[in-house]
């Protein structure tokens, strides 16, 4: 197992409030990673520490082998070995659905427009949505946009996916369509982190699930064991809202 991402005693404070408190844990090639917990237990704090969107204030995270919290390493390069999703699909609205996928290929990647289209088309395709190419994302419905971000998270073949809470800002009925995509790139072999709150997703696709509370990962483990077995009366507490 080739570990892709780890992360080693990660604390971060806001002011006086200590989000993360010590969080440690590995990401292996072709993982897909389920973070799960309560609202406000650090997960969207994890994910943009992990990717440089936030400065930690302890601890040490590499990719690749490479320290990217070593203060003199050039966060927008770290930046762009991660495709990040977030809740809220934050596509650029005055570009097209291809613009907003390719744009990162073309001032990150420095490849030409007309590469950088031929490969987009290509990811709009993988995610069912080569007839949007010329719309803007506000033609879209919700479920849309986010296959485009995914689209464009995938774009600069990263080496790691954030996700985000993908699905809980969009209508029930199109949660399914965005779920579906992400297990394709699981089964694809992506190497995949993401929080969520679809603990039926999670514990189907999932290869390991940590539970984050109060800033610790709490329990961390397959997810037949977390989900069907839980060690700690938290996670019990936790996944007991869900049933
Ligand atoms: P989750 O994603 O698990 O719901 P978050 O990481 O968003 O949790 O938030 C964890 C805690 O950190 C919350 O109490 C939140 O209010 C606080 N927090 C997150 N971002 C900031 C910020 N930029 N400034 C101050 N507090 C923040
Ligand atoms: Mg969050």
């Amino acid at each position: 197992m080739t570990t892709v991402l780890e992360a080693t005693d990660l604390w971060k404070s806001f002011d006086d409030h200590a989000v993360l408190r010590g969080i440690s844990f590995e990401l292996a090639r072709n993982e897909v990673v389920a973070v799960i917990g309560p609202s406000g237990s650090g997960k969207s704090t994890l994910l943009r520490c992990l990717n440089l969107l936030e400065p930690i204030d302890d601890g040490v995270i590499r990719l690749g082998g490479d320290d990217i919290s070593d203060p003199r390493v050039d966060a927008n390069r770290v930046r762009a070995r991660f495709g990040i999703v977030f809740q809220h699909y934050n596509l650029f609205p005055h570009l097209s659905v291809l613009d907003n996928v390719t744009l990162a290929s073309r001032v990150v990647g420095r490849m030409s427009r007309r590469d950088a289209d031929a490969r987009g088309v290509d990811l709009l395709a993988r995610v069912g949505l080569a007839d949007k190419a010329h719309d803007h994302p506000d033609r879209l419905s919700g479920g849309q946009q986010q296959r485009v971000a995914i689209a464009r998270a995938i774009a600069t073949d990263p080496e790691v996916i954030l996700l985000d809470e993908i699905t809980s800002a969009l209508d029930p009925e199109l949660v399914g369509e965005v779920l579906e995509l992400v297990r394709t790139l699981a089964v694809d072999g992506a190497t995949i982190l993401m929080a969520t709150h679809e603990m039926a997703f999670a514990r189907d696709v999932a290869t390991r699930v940590l539970f984050l509370d109060g800033g610790i990962v709490v329990e961390e483990g397959p997810p037949s064991q977390v989900f069907g077995a839980p060690r700690e009366a938290r996670t019990r507490e936790f996944l007991a809202r869900f049933t």
